[in-house]
């Protein structure tokens, strides 16, 4: 499972393991680990059993549970430590396994309408197959999150959005991006792309100086958002996103101006509009996929435009993240939730298209036809270990 999902991935052996089970939203695969899922449909079956609508079936497994409690007590001590290894195995001390490893706790207090609860979720029985994938897939996002090696980093940044499926409908079977852009989206969104700045990629005696400018540490951060050997090519990002901003704001009737200078002043704001007599700016500004560069970007076109006006940035992840904030767009216009849904989904895809642009030019500098090369081979991939 491990080796197959990371060459379909193209990721090297150290990706952290929790990316392949985390919620698409987050930048996650999304699949279910197989061990996971046998627990979930063990405890699942075990549960469905004891409240069976057919009174035969559910009386034989609840006499077959009783049964087994009370061989664990040995029918002696009640309330002395249950001793199941001692009793066999059965479907009933699987699942009790199962409960402890999954950390899930069935509540029959309700005798007839038992509950299956594990964190915050809480179902029944027939629901419990959905409901203890999801809370297992919120385990993982979690720790994909909170990654100690930084392979988290973009996900709190895409964790930032997480109503829409913008993210998960990337990952459809009728995927906008290219087998090109999916070669290098996950390696970036996890940070982990061949560059010279990775300690694991380049030793500390190596230049570490990126290839192109040779001016900061090639990192993911610097190609997407820094080179200014690829200055060029974020322009044309920045440019796609302000070309759907503007033709979304002209269908809903607004008079707009491109790039036009604020009169006595040497600012251009990317577009700009009356509204109700007073004038309103936005800024478009693509920038890394971390919360605080986030936050950072929204203040800085703030700063740099409020004085002239009300100023609307619109901050979006080079890497598909989206700043909440944005939506203060979309309530302030009075747009409605489909164009903005639409607007949001192909403005995050542009910037995500854009970015695999400058990595495809940044790893292909020199060559003279990029399109035109080989495709590197697949890196070896060696088993993930088990947790
Ligand atoms: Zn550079």
């Amino acid at each position: 499972m491990y080796e197959f999902l990371g060459v379909i991935c193209n990721l090297p052996n150290h990706a952290t393991v929790p990316f392949f089970y985390a919620d698409r939203r987050v930048g996650g695969l999304g699949t279910c680990r197989l061990t996971d899922d046998a627990d979930i449909w063990t405890i699942a079956r075990a549960a469905q059993l004891l409240t069976c609508r057919d009174p035969t079936v559910r009386n034989i497994c609840r006499e077959q549970l009783h049964d087994t409690i009370r061989r664990g007590f040995r029918n002696e001590h009640p309330g002395v430590l249950l001793r199941y290894a001692e009793v066999g195995s059965n479907l009933w001390t699987l699942a009790r396994q199962v409960a402890k490893r999954l950390g899930v706790r069935i509540d029959v207090s309700g005798d007839e309408n038992l509950r299956i609860v594990a964190d915050d979720v809480s179902v029944s029985p027939v629901k419990a197959i959905r409901g203890l994938r999801k809370v297992a897939r919120q385990r993982y996002t979690r720790d994909l999150i909170s990654d100690k090696s930084h392979q988290g980093v973009v996900a709190t940044g895409l964790s930032l959005e997480d109503k829409s499926k913008d993210m998960a409908r990337l990952v459809s079977c009728r995927t906008p991006l290219s087998f090109r852009d999916w070669r290098y989206l996950h390696r970036a969104r996890l940070d982990i792309l061949p560059l010279r700045g990775h300690s694991w990629f380049c030793s500390q005696e190596q230049d570490t100086s990126c290839r192109r400018c040779g001016k900061e540490n090639e990192t993911g951060f610097h190609v997407l958002n820094h080179c200014e050997e690829g200055l060029q090519l974020a322009t044309k990002r920045h440019n796609t996103i302000q070309d759907l901003l503007e033709s979304l704001l002209v269908k809903q009737g607004h008079d707009v101006t491109i790039n036009n200078a604020i009169p006595g002043k040497r600012l251009r704001p990317d577009v700009e509009f009356q509204l109700s007599g007073s004038r309103v700016m936005v800024d478009v500004v693509v920038c890394y996929d971390q919360p605080g560069s986030m936050e950072n970007a929204y203040q800085r076109k703030y700063d740099k435009y409020s004085s002239h006006g009300r100023i609307l940035p619109l901050v979006v992840g080079s890497l598909g993240s989206w700043y909440p904030r944005n939506d203060e767009i979309r309530s302030i216009l009075g747009i409605n939730g489909r164009s903005w849904g639409a607007f949001r989904f192909k403005a995050r895809l542009a910037a995500i298209q854009g970015s695999m642009d400058m990595v495809c030019a940044h790893f292909h500098h020199g060559a003279p036809n990029p399109e035109a090369e080989d495709n590197p081979p697949l890196p070896v991939v060696t088993p993930y270990p088990l947790d």
